[in-house]
């Protein structure tokens, strides 16, 4: 083959131009942005370098799950990550349960939120779009007359958590999954009555009145600030009563003895919640309901307030705007005795509860 010097020389310079090229962009613009910031997360050392990875009013959300540079994060493994213009996700799976956590861009930089709205909204185009009172309501179905008057209900529940609150939450927003490869695709969960609490939006499945994830909505509006205070919060205002008979007494009192505190600590709540399935919801709730008739609920507003600011520093925190928790343990411990002993005093103390599911 005649091969020209010159030839070979230009070729070979258009040939490093393109590899650099190519090398260059993969480098600047990686075909995996939702990934490379979940490595970035992780790797953080420090809460504050974690943060500018994360948008500001989620950041406890985050924390508290997917805690930067600890043991439980290593555990997580990357499966994949789904991108439409300005917001996509990132699926994962830790111990068999793969789930997804929502992103957006802001300012072309991507960042881990809890605003999933833009996300849904292209997850569910051909969905149905109905406004209940002060819902707007999409569903993967024509709601039933039943769902349209669960829906009313939940609508005055609105305006009653409005005035405990004291806040004005507008654009709530309710996804009602029916089939189950929705109720996968859009609330990770499968179970008729789970639900998925997130920015201004309740994404549930088979019931279209859900008050214990409104009540999270409400508290989200402030911002997320500990895994066990919030599904004290939910338990408390939203949910049925969770000790029922003696068996839960005595797995509570076992508690006491513990000290409800240690399950501040995320990855305790977590495993004893999802791993050994015991009753710590029923512990947040009482835990909660202690605090609130004590202190009334504008101190626990004010815990979230401080909470938010300072994201981790819970266990100092309650000591500061509560009580020391030894105080705590020791009222819950005495209220347990009261149920053990006496059992219509257990059917009747979460009588008050504010709402509870309609039959
Ligand atoms: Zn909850």
């Amino acid at each position: 083959m005649n091969c020209c010097p010159r030839r070979l020389f230009i070729f070979m310079v258009f040939t490093a131009y393109l590899f650099f090229q190519i090398s260059g962009s993969a480098i600047c613009n990686s075909d995996f942005p939702i990934r490379d910031l979940w490595e970035k997360y992780i790797s953080c050392e420090t809460l504050e370098e974690a943060k500018q990875y994360v948008e500001s009013n989620s950041f406890g959300l985050y924390y508290y799950l997917l805690p930067p540079n600890s043991a439980f994060s290593k555990e997580v493994d990357f499966l994949s990550e789904e991108i439409f213009q300005e917001c996509g996700r990132l699926f994962l799976r830790v111990s068999g349960y793969k789930f997804w956590i929502p992103v957006k861009r802001n300012n072309k930089k991507w960042v881990f939120t809890m605003d999933e709205r833009s996300l849904l909204d292209e997850l569910t185009k051909n969905w149905y779009k109905e406004k209940i009172g002060s819902i707007q309501y999409y569903s993967d179905h024509k709601m039933t007359q039943k769902e349209r008057f669960h829906g009313h209900l939940l609508s005055d529940v609105v305006k009653y958590y409005e005035k405990l609150w004291g806040i004005k939450v507008n654009d709530i927003r309710y996804y009602l999954a029916d089939e189950p490869e929705n109720a996968v695709n859009i609330v990770d969960e499968t179970n008729p009555g789970a639900g998925k609490s997130r920015y201004r939006t309740i994404k549930a499945v088979r019931t279209s009145f859900h008050s214990h994830e409104l009540a999270h909505l409400f508290a989200l509006e402030i911002g997320f600030v500990n895994p066990f205070i919030d599904e004290g919060i939910a338990n408390y205002l939203g949910s049925e009563p969770k000790i029922r008979d003696i068996k839960d007494v005595e797995e509570l009192l076992e508690y006491t003895n513990l000290g409800y505190e240690k399950f501040l600590n995320g990855a305790a709540f977590f495993n004893e919640h999802v791993k050994k399935r015991k009753n710590i919801y029923g512990l947040s709730q009482l835990v909660m309901k202690y605090w609130v008739e004590k202190f009334g609920f504008s101190k626990i507003k004010d815990l979230l307030r401080q909470g938010v600011v300072d994201p981790g520093k819970i266990e100092v925190l309650i000591p500061n705007v509560l009580e020391p928790f030894a105080r705590t343990n020791c009222g819950i411990k005495e209220i347990l005795i009261k149920m053990r002993d006496d059992p219509y005093f257990m059917k009747l103390y979460f009588r008050n509860n504010p709402v509870v599911h309609p039959k």
